[in-house]
């Protein structure tokens, strides 16, 4: 017998569960597919972001914060603690904790909407036909659907010459899960993951050294913010050498020898476990059946257009298997319209207003062009900016580095960017991303009253000083 659905969505990740969700609001008889497997041996899902992604790593990024403070900030406010210790295994289990909370409660609001839960894996085959083969089983079924979802998210890339082995070398999802803090941690990579699991660890006493191949730090992010979060990170003792090329790595004697080259020549460095951060790419193994006729463009992404439909009529692909930031909301987001264009609904994305957050302290955040791409698009630019230091209550919680920066069209004043460094970075991008859905201007901003004393005054201020009137700065 063949199981016949409205639309079945294979990925439980971030992308695939919300897209499941909303299908079922919209009253379509739903089936969610993912094969991801828990420590308790059950079905956990949530995806990458939920086991292994966003969750774990802020809550590690949460207690290890807690832990460094306790060291080196509190005594300025009078606290002392003496004898402070790091309990590495309380800190996992509390992570592991949140995870199963949160991958518990999907499965929950899946019963609440009535979605149908499929533990394994799936597979799609030609006349939106999939092959679902339950968890443990070899036995498989057939399932029907006159739409489906493919939302099967990314792995870790691997370099050459240089192997996982799950104990030494290790990716994410292994860096979540020391159960001591390294005395040499190496991390290839220093984008999001590389810098946020090194702060954990360095945080907690490792040394860590990062190994960049490109010559800048965070070349995607506005150059004056690169350069203050280069500056900060190394303040802290993130040792971080750009222009370096890994060679090989190979665990002898219980320590990884790695092989560099960076403008000096070759040299070798030694580390106690080793992290390989240098991206992800998307995961379609044994997704598509040869006669799925679903194309892949040149970076093994499932090629999809604007409204994400798939090269086959009825087929629809999200998040970290196409085109696109691999981001959770905006996989997520790409699941709701998804979702809202198979119920018949209008639904649409504004790729250019998707926040990107980077969790280290301080946070990085940002909204939209940064200054070197509107030179080299030859825009014609205001820019503002605004120091929390600057702010009473920057001051007030005593950690105030970093800024505020505002780019706005020269004619229309329109907000073409906003760049922040600095605490609470995460939660002020919001108000910037509204602005520019609103095609806001720097001008609206600046009229519009902040509460005192908040750090949204550096964005308010960055806003006047588009216009060279902020108040509390020269300008
Ligand atoms: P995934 O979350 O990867 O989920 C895909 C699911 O599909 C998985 O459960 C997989 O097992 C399942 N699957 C795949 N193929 C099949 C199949 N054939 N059959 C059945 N099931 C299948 N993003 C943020 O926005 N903020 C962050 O703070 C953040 N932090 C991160 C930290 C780390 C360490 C990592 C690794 C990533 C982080 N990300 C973050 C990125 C974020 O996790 C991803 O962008 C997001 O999870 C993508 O969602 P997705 O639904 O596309 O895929
Ligand atoms: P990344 O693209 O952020 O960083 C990878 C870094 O590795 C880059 O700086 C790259 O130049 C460098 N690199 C590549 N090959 C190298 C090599 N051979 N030697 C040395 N360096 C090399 O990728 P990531 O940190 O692995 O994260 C993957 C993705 O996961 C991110 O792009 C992001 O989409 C997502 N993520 C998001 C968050 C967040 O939103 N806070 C957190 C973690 C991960």
């Amino acid at each position: 017998m063949t199981d016949k659905f409205d639309v079945i969505v294979i990925g439980g990740g971030p992308g695939g569960y919300v897209a499941a969700i909303r299908a079922a609001q919209l009253g379509l008889n739903t089936a969610c597919i993912d094969m991801n497997t828990g420590k308790d041996g059950k079905s956990a899902l949530g995806g990458t972001c939920l086991n292994v992604g966003c969750i774990p790593s802020k809550a590690l990024l949460d207690s290890s914060k807690h832990y460094h403070h306790l060291q080196h900030d509190y005594a300025a406010h009078g606290i002392s603690v003496s004898d402070a210790s790091m309990d590495v295994k309380t800190m996992i289990a509390r992570k592991d904790g949140v995870v199963s909370q949160l991958t518990g409660g999907v499965a929950q609001l899946f019963r609440a909407n009535k979605v149908k839960q499929l533990h394994g894996r799936g597979r799609l085959l030609a006349d939106r036909r999939v092959e679902f083969t339950p968890h443990a089983s070899e036995e498989t079924r057939l399932l029907t659907a006159d739409n489906i979802i493919l939302a099967a998210g990314s792995v870790p890339v691997a370099i050459p010459n240089v192997s996982y082995d799950d104990e030494y070398i290790i990716d994410n999802a292994g860096a979540l899960d020391l159960t001591e803090v390294p005395k040499r941690l190496g991390v290839i990579g220093a984008g999001v993951i590389g810098l946020e699991l090194g702060s954990v660890w360095q945080r907690l006493g490792a040394e860590v050294t990062l190994l960049e191949a490109l010559p800048t730090l965070l070349a995607a992010a506005d150059k004056d913010i690169s350069k203050q979060a280069a500056r900060l990170f190394k303040k802290q003792g993130l040792d971080i050498r750009l222009g370096t090329l890994v060679k090989s790595a190979s665990v002898v004697g219980g320590e990884i020898k790695v092989l560099l080259e960076d403008k000096s020549g070759t040299s070798e460095v030694h580390f106690d476990r080793l992290l390989v951060a240098v991206g992800r790419k998307p995961y379609t193994e044994g997704l598509l059946a040869e006669d799925s006729a679903v194309d892949l463009n040149q970076h093994g992404q499932i090629e999809v257009n604007e409204k994400s439909q798939t090269t086959v009529a009825g087929v629809w692909a999200i998040g970290d298997c196409v085109r696109g930031p691999m981001l959770a909301h905006k996989a997520s987001e790409e699941g709701i319209a998804v979702a809202e264009m198979i119920a018949g609904k209008a639904a649409h994305i504004h790729f250019d207003t998707i926040p990107w957050v980077i969790y280290t302290d301080p946070e990085i955040a940002w909204v939209g062009k940064t200054e070197q791409q509107l030179k080299e698009e030859g825009v014609a630019y205001r820019s503002g900016s605004f120091p929390f230091a600057a702010t009473g209550r920057g001051l007030a919680i005593g950690n105030a580095p970093g800024l505020v920066k505002m780019l706005a069209d020269e004619d229309s004043d329109e907000i073409l960017g906003v760049h922040i460094i600095g605490p609470g970075a995460s939660e002020l991008i919001a108000e910037c991303v509204v602005t520019m859905e609103f095609q806001g201007a720097a001008e609206d901003l600046a009229r519009i009253v902040h509460a005192h004393p908040t750090l949204s005054e550096a964005v308010h201020e960055a806003a006047l000083h588009v216009d060279k009137r902020a108040i509390h700065r020269g300008n």
